[in-house]
């Protein structure tokens, strides 16, 4: 039953007296994450055993930093001078009788997965790196591919522990703790009472969003944890629900000479696969996630001989490739459970897919490696522009998410800034939650330049489509992104987060700077969303 209040306790297991590394040649692998923003310095490394072990270094530190595997997107885990906690050492896995999972907020997904393969069970919400911890996947709210089906992290959390910037832990357990009618959450920590105030302004209703604290009257005291970005504390475990099943699940790629085609594709097999949810045991198209790469991913592909190696032809013509995950019905073969995909297929005439069978793991190993190609080759590009051009070149990404209806108008919209801004840019990403990735390729500091603006011009006009230029990255420490929250929630809106924060880490000791910054910034941007 909801009681409405949080009661905080102190930190419970053994204290390991984790070392404290300062040797900067151990500390030179943590300084940046995938996002690689240059410049990353820390005062030192701590890898704690225990929740007393993390409450301890929080205590002990004047700011921190907490750090998963550094997959972040957004720089949100690169340290600026704190001492980093690694979750490296939080790694314990319990089966618990209800068929739910315990996990140490250093797990990774894929050990998760792996753990989880062994009963048939599976953890959906799989974001496409499967290096990543659960830590971090529930500080971003981390989504991906089959988002389409599943939800984001959000809906698979059940319960977390949280150490605060007290030192203090919290046990936050789904459906216990609710805003009440004055949109106040409640922490007691002691004979302390935290009044929580629930920022006002209006998330948009979008499949997934990572814009900064989650905000909804009524909302339970859980979710305002995840998503946070670990600027509201640090999560060491966390209750995760599970599928009892593990759908056998196909890949078929396909690639389209015609966009509008592709596009209507895509909208009926979404169609298809809501319907086929509505009816469970209906023999219709159960599709979990599709995946989109565009002309010039293709052309990535071509460049870099990636289709050669891995043997997948790709129609020379193609403006868009799609790969599709098809959960097939148990005890059907492949061939008929494909049946219905084949026919649509047919109907829009796109020549045949390839398959790659639920059993077949070189097969699916390839089409994921495939669609894998395209991020890595973006990533080299841009590493050599860095070397051979200028040092200062950056990656240039956004992360956007429109209602589907919408996406023709934003793929438009792509097209029509990176063409008259004369830059190189690859989009691909999660098109059935109507979520992808716009990546400039820039040739010199002035075209990243230019690739910011197109960024922001990106965000904005999702954000006019009703979507969010924040999906499922976070916001991190990127200052474009930062400015893209600014836009959506108002000056206010941040003011509010900031209530948030002071209120649970008055000396603005986790994660400082990222999500939004400390001081209050000239009031520039009209208020969306409120
Ligand atoms: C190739 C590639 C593909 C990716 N694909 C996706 C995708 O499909 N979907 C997606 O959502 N993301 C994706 N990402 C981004 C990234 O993997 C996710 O954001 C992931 O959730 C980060 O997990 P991490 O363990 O690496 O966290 P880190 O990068 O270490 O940290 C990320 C943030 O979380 C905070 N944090 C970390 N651990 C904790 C903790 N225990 N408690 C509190 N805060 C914490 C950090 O301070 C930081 O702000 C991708 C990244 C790469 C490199």
């Amino acid at each position: 039953m909801s009681s409405d209040l949080v009661h905080g306790r102190a930190p419970s297991g053994p204290f390991t007296q984790p070392e404290s590394i300062t040797d900067p040649d151990r500390l030179a692998s943590y300084l940046d994450d995938a996002a690689h923003v240059p410049g990353g310095y820390a005062a030192a490394l701590v890898e704690p055993r225990s929740e007393r072990d993390v409450s301890e270094a929080v205590q002990r530190a004047t700011r921190v930093l907490a750090i998963g595997a550094q997959s972040s997107l957004t720089g949100g885990a690169t340290p600026r001078g704190e001492t980093l906690i690694s979750t490296a050492r939080l790694r314990t896995i319990v089966d618990l009788a209800d068929g739910r999972l315990r996990v140490g907020a250093g797990v990774t997904l894929a050990e998760i997965d792996a753990h989880l393969a062994r009963r048939g069970a599976l953890y959906p919400p799989l974001p496409t790196w499967h290096g990543a911890t659960i830590g971090g996947a529930v500080a971003t709210n981390a989504a991906g591919a089959a988002t389409f089906k599943y939800g984001t992290t959000r809906a698979w959390v059940d319960e977390l522990t949280i150490v605060l910037a007290s030192g203090d832990v919290l046990d936050l357990r789904r459906g216990e703790a609710r805003a009440d009618e004055q949109g106040t959450l409640v922490v007691q920590l002691g004979s302390q009472t935290l009044k929580i105030p629930v920022p006002s302004y209006r998330m948009p209703d979008l499949p997934k969003v990572s814009a900064g604290y989650y905000a909804r009257p009524g909302m339970d005291a859980i979710d305002l944890f995840i998503g946070a970005e670990g600027t509201l504390g640090i999560v060491t475990e966390a209750t995760l629900r599970v599928r009892t099943t593990r759908p056998a699940t196909a890949l078929a790629f396909v690639t389209l000479t015609d966009r509008k085609v592709a596009l209507e594709l895509v909208g009926r097999l979404r169609n298809a696969a809501m319907q086929s949810w509505r009816t469970p045991g209906a023999r219709g198209i159960d599709v979990s996630a599709i995946e989109h790469m565009d002309a010039r991913s293709l052309a990535i592909i071509r460049e870099d001989g990636v289709d050669m190696r891995l043997g997948v032809e790709i129609d020379a013509g193609g403006v868009m490739g799609l790969l599709v995950a098809l959960d097939l019905p148990s005890a059907t073969a492949v061939d008929e459970a494909c049946a219905p995909l084949a026919a649509m297929l047919q109907e829009f005439d796109v020549p045949d897919a390839i398959v790659a069978a639920p059993d077949d793991h070189a097969a699916i190993e390839r089409l994921l490696a495939l669609r894998e190609a395209v991020p890595l080759g973006v990533n080299q590009r841009i590493g050599r522009a860095r070397r051979d051009i200028d040092p200062r070149i950056e990656k240039t990404a956004a992360d956007i998410i429109v209602p589907f209806e919408r996406f023709g108008e934003m793929q438009a919209l792509f097209d029509e800034e990176l063409q008259s801004r004369g830059l190189d840019g690859a989009v691909w990403g999660h098109i059935s939650d109507g979520n992808v990735h716009p990546n400039i390729l820039p040739r010199s500091v002035a075209e990243m330049e230019s690739g910011r603006d197109a960024v922001l011009a990106f965000g904005r006009a999702a954000m006019r489509m009703g979507g969010s230029p924040l999906a499922e990255h976070g916001v991190g420490r990127n200052e474009t992104k930062q400015k893209l929250l600014r836009e959506m929630y108002g000056d206010d809106g941040i003011e509010e987060m900031r209530a948030v924060k002071r209120i649970l880490d008055p000396d603005w000791k986790l994660g400082s700077g990222v999500i939004f910054s400390r001081v209050h910034l000239r009031k520039q941007h009209p208020q969306r969303n409120r």
